[in-house]
């Protein structure tokens, strides 16, 4: 079976710096809040340009810490695309806050910003103030922030970045992290910068709003432990996944640039086979899958019970839009509809995608997809 990532191939090259990085940790025993998690912070807000990195537990704490931040109060309305993972729509009603559901656009499978009006207006019919916008960087592409920025400056909406998957992509070589007005990713494995467990991190250039993260990661503390001045959580950086993630940040570009030659790869192979997936002008992808649409009608499970057969892992991101997920078809959707969303659902799969995806190995995908898709004929 061909991995669908390779965490083991990425390893054998950083496995001497994590071992040290570990035994340095073991050694001085700061496991909570050491010495490597400011370094890192340091590290990664110079990388993403923004003056505040403020690490955190998880990408979805990093999104519930920079709402706190944003002052998001219980009742107040979010727009967020109903294509995506659970954790950008979930954090809205953990803190008692409202997602509404946009559209996304069917090629770059990021927020449609032509979609927002209607997002908008499906808020405000449910009676509900709609504060913010989330863009989600589907698949390791940026969404379209000029274009949500401009509508979010007219409404008076502040715009967040969930760069989950996006993180060390860039639009216009403007870097994720100050694309938006805050930026939340996840370094759980299998992102593109992932640790060996689970974090997150925020960046921001607003100081008062790293202060308020800050405090916030460490139950509201105040200048002092045992201050607390607002109400905050748990959700600090272990300092051992801060010393794997400094080893990983030494070959991350390196990463970058090769999973580029393997999605320019796919490209050559599947073009002709299945609607491979397109960058916008001007935006860079960190590629954290590869996602292509089959044709229309095709039997997808056929498809990729048949690539399985062939030793060709395949998955699918996002099977069910989130505005018709149980917990949340209570909360209020585009008056527009959201038939992309569904079309995509229906649609995508995603194919084998690392750094270390050999050129043979993506011939064999190709055509294991090609006999698959003449193999299995339309859905039932
Ligand atoms: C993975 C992911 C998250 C959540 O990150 P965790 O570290 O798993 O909490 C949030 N948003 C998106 C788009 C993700 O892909």
């Amino acid at each position: 079976m061909i991995p669908f990532i390779d965490l083991g191939a990425q390893q054998a090259r950083i496995r001497d710096k994590v071992d040290a990085g570990i035994a340095a940790v073991l050694g001085h025993g700061a496991y909570i809040m050491g010495p490597e998690v400011g370094a890192l912070e340091e590290r990664l807000a110079a990388y993403a340009g923004v003056r505040h990195c403020i690490s955190c537990s998880s990408g979805t704490d990093a999104l519930i810490l920079a709402l706190l931040a944003q002052g998001l109060r219980p009742g107040q309305g979010v727009i967020v695309p109903s294509f995506t993972f659970a954790a950008s729509a979930e954090v809205m009603p953990v803190l008692g806050a409202v997602p509404v559901f946009a559209e996304v656009d069917g090629e770059t499978f990021n927020l449609d910003p032509a979609g927002l009006p209607a997002a908008l207006e499906a808020g405000r019919a449910a009676g509900i103030e709609v504060v913010g916008v989330i863009g989600v960087g589907l698949f390791g592409q940026p969404a379209d922030y000029a274009a949500i920025r401009a509508f979010a400056d007219a409404e008076g909406l502040w715009v967040m970045d969930d760069a989950a998957q996006s993180f060390g992509a860039s639009l216009n070589n403007v870097r994720v992290g100050q694309l938006a007005d805050i930026t939340c990713t996840s370094f759980f494995p299998a992102k593109p910068l992932g640790c060996y467990g689970d974090g997150g991190a925020v960046f921001v250039d607003d100081d008062e709003k790293a202060e308020i993260m800050r405090s916030c990661r460490v139950h509201g503390m105040g200048a002092t432990r045992y201050e607390n001045i607002r109400i905050g959580m748990t959700a600090r950086l272990d300092t051992i996944q801060a010393a794997i993630l400094d080893a990983k940040m030494d070959i991350f570009d390196d990463e970058l640039d090769q999973r580029q030659q393997v999605a320019d790869r796919y490209a050559d192979y599947l073009g002709d086979l299945v609607e491979t997936p397109g960058l916008a002008a001007g935006a860079t992808s960190s590629w954290a899958q590869y996602t292509v649409k089959l044709p229309a009608g095709s039997n997808r499970d056929a498809v990729m019970a048949h690539l399985k057969d062939q030793g060709v892992p395949s998955a699918i991101y996002y099977p069910v839009p989130m505005h018709q997920q149980p917990p949340y078809q209570r909360f209020p959707a585009s008056n527009g509809g959201l038939s992309v969303t569904a079309d995509l659902c229906a649609r995508v799969m995603a194919l084998p995608m690392h750094p270390y995806l050999e050129e043979a190995q993506q011939q064999q995908v190709a055509t294991a997809l090609a006999s698959a898709l003449a193999t299995t004929g339309a859905a039932a």
